[in-house]
């Protein structure tokens, strides 16, 4: 094996049971660059739980879902925030911190959710259903949010509908999650037709052919999962609920209805849970890498920005939402 520094090493602890010894030297370079970095710039690195356990449990300083993201954001002591995820966490992480440097390594970093609606859309909803309150998912672009009354996560989804005290509410843009949101509550949701490309793929045949060849796995989905799906889990709920499940229960056998490193990052806590993996890529959140994580902090890039008019109504909607 490639010798490597003691920094690299004393971290390389943290993942020895999802990353193979001889993967190890191609990241221990940018690793230890990054943390220098780091320093040097002040800077913290946010990353979902959706990214790889090189980046996940080595160079970021707050890991987890798309709210705690959002909420940690506002209390990081840094100068520069980069994100490692899609760029409407980047812009989200902006919104909430308007006097830091917020960067993205991969402008292209997008997301199926997001694309599937825009600011013109929100307001023709509006224009067609008068009165009724709009809630927008977090995975939306600032310019959508800013159209909306308010925001949700997959973890506060029911919560903050609920929050509204009305008899309608718009939820946009995942369609599978506004049912799964209306099959647990009295107030009728309209939804939207955007499709999370990931969870969109997991069908109930898949569960029931897991249960088959896995006896007594516990099967958690993701509510972006289609509804018949969630129906044939043993529980729904967001990635940080998901990951809350395994600690708490302690399956003997568990499978993610998720991202695939999900799995990685959560195994690496549970060495006495077996991970079963069918899982499905998010090549969006797949274009992070060390690499370009180390080249944004090099080259301060890829800045965020967002119009100051789009920002103070999206910021609006982001507060709503923490505030429930
Ligand atoms: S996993 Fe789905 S919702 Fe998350 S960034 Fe990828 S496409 Fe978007």
């Amino acid at each position: 094996m490639v010798a490597m520094s003691s920094t690299a090493a004393s971290l390389y602890d943290r993942v020895r049971r999802v990353i193979p010894p001889i993967e190890w030297p191609a990241f221990s370079d940018d690793i230890d660059a990054i943390l220098a970095l780091k320093r040097e710039r002040n800077a913290v690195i946010l990353a979902h739980n959706y990214q790889t356990p090189e980046i996940f449990h080595c160079v970021a300083d707050i890991v987890g879902d798309s709210l705690a993201l959002a909420r940690k954001a506002m209390t990081v002591d840094a100068d520069v925030i980069v994100l490692a995820g899609v760029h409407f966490m980047a812009e989200t992480a902006k919104l909430l911190n308007p006097d830091k440097t917020v960067l993205i390594p991969d402008m292209e970093a997008g997301c199926s959710l997001a694309d599937s609606v825009t600011a013109e859309d929100v307001r023709l909803m509006r224009q067609r259903y008068p009165g009724v309150p709009i809630v927008t998912y977090v995975n939306t672009s600032a310019a959508v949010k800013a159209e909306s009354d308010i925001c949700c996560t997959s973890g506060n989804a029911l919560a903050v509908v609920e929050s509204l005290g009305a008899p309608r509410v718009i939820m946009l843009p995942d369609e599978y999650l506004a049912k799964n949101i209306a099959a647990r509550t009295e107030v009728e949701i309209i939804a939207w037709k955007g499709h999370c490309e990931v969870h969109e793929r997991f069908t109930a045949a898949d569960i029931r052919e897991l249960r088959e060849a896995h006896s007594g796995v516990t099967v958690l989905a993701h509510p972006e999962c289609p509804p018949e799906v969630v129906a044939e889990a043993d529980f729904a709920g967001s990635t940080a609920a998901m990951s809350d499940y395994v600690g708490r229960h302690k399956p003997a056998r568990v499978v993610l209805m998720t991202e695939c490193s999900m799995s990685d990052n959560v195994a690496v806590e549970h060495p006495e849970v077996e991970f079963i993996r069918p899982c499905n890529l998010c090549p969006h959140m797949k274009r992070i890498t060390l690499a370009n994580i180390r080249s944004a902090l090099k080259h301060n890039r890829h800045v965020v920005t967002i119009d100051e008019s789009v920002a103070l109504r999206a910021r609006l909607a982001v507060e709503r939402m923490l505030a429930v």
